[in-house]
């Protein structure tokens, strides 16, 4: 056997093994996309756009990209993201365990919001409603001489009568 046909040898045993195990590795990955439920693979879809999106970005500042194309294709990629996003909502309102959690989520919030602007809420009341400008109501320090906003005195000055 020559060098040249030791070489065909191996190049063959390369091709082949490769065309053997490509199909393993793509079915492996079709079986993560795929996921144990709808869930993850929209989650795994998503991500994948984001990255494109990321590609893009960096092609277009990089200046790889027409600016025609990059128009384009991102226009495309932010239109199959925004589906993929609907159909994770969907989903989620679809199942009652996530709706469950959703719905504890917002009312713990909601109470969590609540509860800060009250605690801001009633010193500022206070104060606004302790001191105001008699003629025009703005809220005012007792160490103000005058009205900030229309000027009006507040204080009678020493000499005043
Ligand atoms: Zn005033």
């Amino acid at each position: 056997m020559d060098v040249a046909s030791i070489l065909v040898l191996v190049a063959m045993t390369i091709a082949s093994v490769a065309y053997i195990v490509r199909p393993f590795v793509s079915s492996e990955r079709a079986m993560v996309a795929d996921g144990e439920d709808g869930y993850s693979h929209l989650q795994v879809k998503r991500e994948r756009i984001l990255e494109r999106l990321q590609e893009l970005d960096m092609d277009h500042a990089l200046g790889k990209i027409q600016e025609h194309d990059y128009q384009a294709q991102r226009a495309r990629l932010v239109a199959s993201g925004a589906e993929i996003l609907r159909q994770i909502d969907h989903l989620w309102s679809e199942d009652p365990i996530e709706k469950a959690v959703l719905a504890h989520r917002q009312d713990t919030i909601s109470k969590g919001a609540n509860h800060v602007i009250g605690a801001n809420q009633k010193p500022a009341e206070m104060h606004s409603s302790s001191i105001a400008c008699p003629d025009c109501n703005a809220p005012i320090s007792p160490d103000d001489l005058f009205c900030a906003r229309c000027g009006r005195r507040l204080k009678a000055e020493k000499g005043d009568v």
